[in-house]
């Protein structure tokens, strides 16, 4: 069985060893020869002498040859502290070419390649450490939180991967049948109804790691095809099902990273996260909360900010601590632009240095200036950057100003680890495209209070998300059991009984044969892959990912197929 290039170092001086791998590198000082072998592990340095009996042999090869060699382990004169094995290095009495290389495409030590290139030759790329060490990350993860649910008595139980469409959310990739012409399977885009169903069955701890299909427009952090840590518990509540997962988190942290997660997580209402933060997941390495300065405003005759009130909007501000004398008004202009881009009409700015110089200050009078100082805690230098408008805007687009600002001024913690359980979200949400209210998280979450759907803005329900440094990492909920609770909440949806039934009459049945309560969550695993390995590219942690525009350029996944395939499954190209 081959050795791991890395397993040796000075203890095994004098040992004669067999070694395979590639050829990394191979740097001819004529006369000496030595090579950089890579396997998985890593690297290890082979001397080649001229009086090798394979030293004419060795100068044909090339790197990314596949070798074998056979050779003494020796000291080395310049260890290499940048190397695992960088004391010793292998004095080479025999060598095998296992399989010769083309030049390759691209320099695996450069990545100066277009990404084109490197996604046509994805194998090759893989060879680098850069997205080896990632994707050896993502086994790791999904290791630990495979020994962490075993031990936890929960059962991974695969479900199909050929479903039934049932649009709701994002788009269905769909297969067509064969044999029933006409009919499309769908590919899930989460196994939420077998998971439930597997409750009904009577399995009460379920897992999976499965692979989730959407058809959504992709950007640098989607991919068509992605994986989530997918769980499911009987006889639950929030509580439950928040405990296990910080403990299946706190098993991953140690394991991939060594790192001890002072458990339990922060929790955060979704409506005080919105109103400090302007996001349903805040980045809490750094304060900077968004400000209700509504009050200190109510007498004014600052034209739009009385227009602002009388329309029943707000009036919010974020302070930059000991910040003004950094920003000029073409900075500030700059940050108008954020602001914009979030629908808000302007962004106001104060300075603070004693009194109140800035956008508008000739509207700020004692008595406002008081509350404010008073609100806000301003200290000298202080810059305070106001927007006016409807709630949605001033929080979002401040929340993104606040964002920007943390980048800019360096206040993350980059090596802070911050997770947030962000509760108490909303049952639904208005939806501009569809013109109707759509569930919040999806139409089989538990409403909070059974009776109070009418009330679409304010219905909350028993859902969950897990936030870490600003990223959703997963989310959850306790389930609706109850067919009566499901009912109204379809209708509350504005579901037909025909259209519920139609697409999800299964489940509707199920709950009426005795399906105990239940709830689970579901954390994206290449989310938590890109956080623990140091990446915005989801491309990076996926082994062979598809493009924004949903190909794959090594396989060129999507392909026109025969005639005769879309014969046998009934389908003519319009
Ligand atoms: N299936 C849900 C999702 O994909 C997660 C859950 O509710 O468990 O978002």
């Amino acid at each position: 069985m081959k050795r791991n290039n890395t397993e040796f170092n000075k203890t095994n001086v004098g040992e004669i060893v067999t070694l395979y791998g590639w050829v990394s590198k191979k740097r001819d000082l004529g006369g000496l020869v030595f090579i950089d072998l890579r396997d998985r592990s890593g690297i290890i340095q082979l001397a080649i002498r001229p009086e090798c009996a394979v030293y004419n042999k060795v100068l044909e090869i090339k790197n990314e040859y596949v070798i074998k060699v056979v050779g003494e382990i020796t000291l080395r004169e310049n260890s290499n502290p940048n190397l695992k094995t960088g004391d010793i290095e292998v004095i080479v009495s025999d060598v095998e070419v296992l399989n010769e290389s083309r030049e390759l495409p691209f320099d695996l030590n450069k990545v100066t390649a277009l990404e084109d290139t490197r996604l046509k030759y994805r194998y090759l790329d893989l060879r680098r450490n850069e997205l080896k060490d990632k994707l050896i990350m993502k086994s790791l993860i999904m290791q630990s939180a495979r020994d962490y649910l075993n031990n936890n008595e929960f059962l991974e139980i695969e479900t199909p991967i050929l479903c039934k469409s049932t649009p709701e959310g994002a788009r269905d990739y769909l297969v067509p049948s064969r044999v029933n012409k006409g009919s499309f399977y769908a590919l899930p885009q989460s196994p939420q109804l077998f998971k439930q169903l597997l409750m009904a069955s009577g399995f009460e701890k379920y897992y999976q790691i499965a692979r989730c299909f959407r058809d959504e427009d992709l950007r640098a952090d989607r991919q068509p095809e992605f994986t989530q840590i997918d769980l499911e518990m009987s006889f639950v509540n929030e509580e439950d099902v928040m405990n296990l997962t910080e403990g299946l988190l706190a098993n991953i942290f140690k394991k991939t990273k060594g790192i001890n997660l002072n458990l339990p997580f922060n929790r955060m209402t979704y409506e005080d996260a919105f109103n400090m933060y302007g996001s349903d997941k805040p980045d809490t390495r750094f304060e900077m909360v968004i400000n209700d300065i509504t009050n200190a405003f109510v007498d004014t005759d600052f034209g739009v900010f009385r227009g602002v009130i009388d329309d029943g909007g707000m009036i919010n501000a974020i302070v930059v601590k000991n910040a003004a004398d950094r920003y000029s008004r073409k900075d500030i202009d700059k940050l108008t632009e954020v602001v914009k881009s979030y629908k808000a009409s302007a962004l106001a700015f104060l300075k603070y240095d004693n009194e109140f110089t800035g956008s508008i200050a000739k509207f700020v009078d004692e008595k406002t200036g008081d509350l404010l100082k008073e609100q806000l805690h301003l200290e000298n230098n202080d810059l305070i950057l106001i927007v006016a408008g409807n709630k949605k805007i001033v929080k979002t687009s401040l929340g993104a100003l606040r964002l920007k600002l943390g980048k800019d001024l360096d206040l993350i913690d980059s090596s802070k680890f911050n997770f947030l359980w962000v509760t108490d979200f909303p049952m639904f949400e208005y939806s501009e495209e569809e013109g109707r209210y759509i569930a919040c998280h999806h139409p089989f979450t538990h409403p909070m209070d059974v009776d109070n759907l009418d009330d679409k803005e304010n219905a909350l329900a028993r859902a969950y998300d897990i936030v870490l440094n600003g990223y959703e990492i997963g989310g959850g909920s306790i389930r609706i059991h109850k067919p009566d609770v499901q009912e109204k909440v379809l209708e509350a949806l504005e579901f037909t009984k025909e259209d519920a039934y139609n697409k999800f009459g299964f489940l509707l049945d199920a709950l009426t044969y005795g399906t105990p309560p239940h709830g689970g969550l579901a954390l994206g695993l290449e989310r938590l892959t890109m956080i623990l390995s140091g990446t915005d590219n989801i491309r990076d942690v996926i082994a062979f990912p598809k493009t924004t525009s949903a190909s794959c350029l090594m396989t060129e996944a999507p392909n026109e197929v025969s005639i005769h395939q879309l014969d046998e499954l009934h389908i003519k190209l319009k």
